[in-house]
C-alpha cells in the first residue's frame, strides 16, 4: 500500500503522537556516571578537555555522589589518581588505595548509589601502560594476578560490580577465580569487552593522568577496523565468566554494539567516552551546534542500537532533565 493510502508523516505530525509511537526512551537508570577521585581535602579541580568534570578528593566525591543518587542515577564508576606510581601500579591494590577508600566512603555515605570499580594499572603504573612491563612490552600473564588483586582488593572496600578495562587475554577468567576463592561469588564483572584503540580517549588521558609514557596501546586494545575480532572478544569474555559485556567507544561503535546485542545474551554496557562528550560540549561552546539537542540524540542513538547500560558523562545532566 504505497502513497497516497500510506502516508508516514501522519504519525509526525504532533509531539502527542510522536511520542505515542516513539521506539527508543531514555531513563535515569539507563546511566553511570563516570567519576576520578584524587587524594586530599576539599579539591574540586574541573578538567580542561571535559567541562563540567572534575577530579574529585574523597570528601568531595561522596558529596558528588550524594547529588548523583538524588538525580536518580542509579550507579558510578570510579577511577583513580594516586598519590605516587610504580611500574607494577601498587596504588591498583593497595588496601588503602585512593579508589579502595573512595568506595568505603561513598558507600557508607550513599548506600544506595551502586559503586563500580574499573579495574585496570593504567592510573598506577609509573609507565601508564595497562599492563607489567617485562623486556619493553606489556606481558600478558603475570599482568593478571595484579589485576585480580585489584579487582578482590575493590571487592573488600564494598564495589558492588568489577569493571576490567585492560584487554589482556584471560583477565575476566583470572578475575573470577580470584574473587570466588575470596569469598566474592556474588560480585558481578562488566567486561570492557570489546575496547578499541580510540583516539576519542585523548580527554580522559589527562582527567585520570594515564598517557602511556612511550609506545601506544595498540597491542593490547583493538584496532577499529574490526568487527568480527570485536564478537570474538566478547565471546572469550562471555566464556570466561563476564556477567555484562560493554563496548567502548560507542557512537562510533554503533554497529558494534547492534551486533553484540544481537548475539550474545548478556546486558550491553556502551561507553561514551570523554572524546565524545567533549566534541559535543565543545561545538555547543563555539554555538555550532545544540549541546543539549546534541546530548539526547546521541544518547538514544547509543541506547537504539542496543546498549542496556549507557557510561556517560552526560549522566548527571541527563537524568535530572528526564
Ligand atoms: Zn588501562
Amino acid at each position: 500500500m504505497a502513497f497516497p493510502i500510506t502516508r508516514a508523516r501522519r504519525l509526525r505530525r504532533t509531539e502527542l503522537v510522536r511520542s505515542m509511537v516513539r521506539e527508543t526512551r531514555l531513563a535515569p537508570s539507563d546511566f553511570i556516571y563516570p567519576l576520578f577521585v584524587c587524594p586530599g581535602e576539599g579539591v574540586k579541580r574541573e578538567i580542561g578537555a571535559m567541562p563540567g568534570n572534575y577530579q574529585l578528593s574523597v570528601d568531595c566525591l561522596v558529596e558528588e555522589c550524594r547529588e548523583v543518587a538524588s538525580a536518580g542515577v542509579p550507579a558510578v564508576i570510579l577511577f583513580g589518581l594516586p598519590e605516587t606510581k610504580d611500574p607494577e601500579g601498587s596504588g591498583a591494590y593497595a588496601e588503602d588505595g585512593i579508589v579502595q577508600r573512595a568506595m568505603r566512603a561513598v558507600k557508607r555515605e550513599v548506600p544506595k548509589l551502586l559503586v563500580i570499580g574499573d579495574v585496570c594499572l593504567c592510573e598506577y603504573t609509573s609507565h601508564g601502560h595497562c599492563g607489567r612491563i617485562v623486556d619493553g612490552e606489556v606481558d600478558n600473564d603475570s599482568t593478571l594476578e595484579l589485576l585480580a588483586r585489584a579487582a578482590v582488593a575493590q571487592a573488600r572496600a564494598g564495589a558492588d560490580i568489577v569493571a576490567p578495562s585492560d584487554m589482556m587475554d584471560g583477565r575476566v577468567a583470572a578475575i573470577r577465580r580470584a574473587l570466588d576463592e575470596s569469598g566474592f561469588t556474588q560480585t558481578p564483572i562488566l567486561a570492557y569487552a570489546a575496547k578499541f584503540a580510540s583516539v576519542f580517549y585523548g580527554p580522559f588521558r589527562e582527567a585520570a593522568e594515564s598517557a602511556p609514557q612511550f609506545g601506544d596501546r595498540l597491542g593490547y586494545q583493538m584496532d577499529p577496523a574490526n568487527q568480527r575480532e570485536a564478537l570474538k572478544e566478547i565471546a572469550l569474555d562471555v566464556e570466561e565468566g563476564a556477567d555484562i559485556i560493554m563496548v567502548k567507544p560507542a557512537m562510533p561503535y554503533l554497529d558494534i554494539i547492534y551486533r553484540a546485542r544481537q548475539e550474545f545474551r548478556l546486558p550491553v554496557a556502551a561507553y561514551q567516552v570523554s572524546g565524545e562528550y567533549s566534541m559535543i560540549v565543545a561545538a555547543g561552546r563555539n554555538g555550532w551546534l545544540d549541546c543539549e539537542r546534541a546530548m539526547w540524540e546521541s544518547l538514544t542513538a547509543i541506547k537504539r542500537a542496543g546498549a542496556d547500560l549507557i557510561l556517560t558523562y552526560f549522566a548527571k545532566e541527563a537524568a535530572r532533565r528526564l
